[in-house]
């Protein structure tokens, strides 16, 4: 089958001079150039672009169907369900999509589609330009990935890897606000490492961030519900976020991170106890009245300091 048989349906440019020209100019171009009799549905032409870009054979473009079959099964209805509205309508447009090659992988293409008129505004033929985007697609997708990244390393504490003060002060308010609508309690422990300053002027900064690490560790691992937050408060200062959680059920947890630290049996020789041990302060509120989320902290922070002044290792509420 020779050109001019299969896409004689541009023999009017190919008739003139200038057919060369424009051939040789459409030809050598990236994008590749094509025609749809918008009455038969078939097509007039196809550069010879598409060969090398998705190896099927050029003759094989012979209709629309030719088109619809290689677009990924995934974006097809909407791809078609578009094209063919503007066309009808008149409106030039543009779609991405991906099509499928002869060895069964996949290109994203950017197709922009110009539609031809006759004099009473009736749609008679589509002609545009299909383009290559995929390493354009390639780096949205990066991008993509690396803005996750970043927003997982901004909500992040960066020496015990867990949620950090942010992430907390976020969690904080926007369960504040959740409470104030469903009236569940709200729980909220804070819990500081005892006689940690003496930990790190006998043992150095750099155990004492492992002995930080250790503890966060071993709270991450105990069971939690996905709607609890175990957080960096600052220094040697955790926090843990309790949606729905009555004062009592809040007690038996934060009775039971401090059995789990106390149980690492961390050497802390400036310590009575001679290990590693938190103190916990509690609070619980149903969010509304007088106190706001801040207040909220700032009990639970004088229960954590009560616990101190009790003796410290143990819990107040
Ligand atoms: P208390 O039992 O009353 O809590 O006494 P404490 O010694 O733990 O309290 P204090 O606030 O006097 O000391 C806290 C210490 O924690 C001081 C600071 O050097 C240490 N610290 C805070 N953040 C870090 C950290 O990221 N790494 C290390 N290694 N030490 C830290
Ligand atoms: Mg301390
Ligand atoms: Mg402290």
């Amino acid at each position: 089958m020779t050109e001019a048989q299969n896409f004689d349906g541009i023999d009017q440019l190919e008739r003139s001079d200038d057919w060369g020209v424009y051939k040789t100019l459409l030809e050598s171009t990236k994008a590749i150039p094509w025609k749809i009799n918008w009455q038969t549905m078939q097509f007039d032409y196809i550069g010879p672009q598409i060969e090398p870009l998705l190896g099927w054979r050029r003759e094989s473009w012979l209709s629309a169907n030719d088109w619809i079959e290689r677009i990924h099964p995934d974006d097809r209805e909407k791809t078609v369900n578009f094209c063919v509205s503007q066309s009808q309508e008149g409106v030039d447009h543009e779609a991405d999509y991906r099509a499928l090659k002869a060895d069964g992988s996949y290109v994203w293409i950017r197709d922009v589609v110009h539609v031809i008129r006759d004099g009473e505004g009736k749609t008679t033929d589509l002609v545009g330009f299909m383009f290559d985007i995929s390493a354009r697609k390639q780096m949205e997708e990066e991008v993509i990935q690396l803005n996750r990244k970043l927003e997982g390393w901004s909500n992040q504490d960066g020496l015990t890897g867990i949620a950090n003060r942010r992430l907390f002060d976020q969690t904080m308010a926007a369960e504040w606000a959740r409470g104030k609508r469903s009236q569940a309690p709200l729980s909220l422990l804070l819990f500081d490492v005892d006689h940690f300053k003496g930990y790190n002027d006998h043992y150095g900064h750099v155990k004492g961030d492992d002995c930080l690490i250790r503890v966060a560790r071993e709270i991450s691992a105990l069971s939690w519900r996905s709607s609890d937050l175990f957080a960096r408060y600052g220094g040697e200062e955790f926090a843990i976020v309790l949606p729905e959680t009555p004062a009592e059920a809040a007690l038996q947890i934060a009775e039971q991170c401090r059995q789990a630290v106390a149980a690492l049996k961390i050497s802390h020789a400036k310590s009575p106890l001679g290990h590693i041990t938190i103190s916990v302060g509690i609070c619980t509120l149903v969010p509304g009245g007088e106190v706001d989320h801040i207040g909220m902290i700032e009990r639970a922070d004088d229960k954590l300091y009560r616990a101190k002044g009790i003796g410290r290792n143990c819990v107040c509420s």
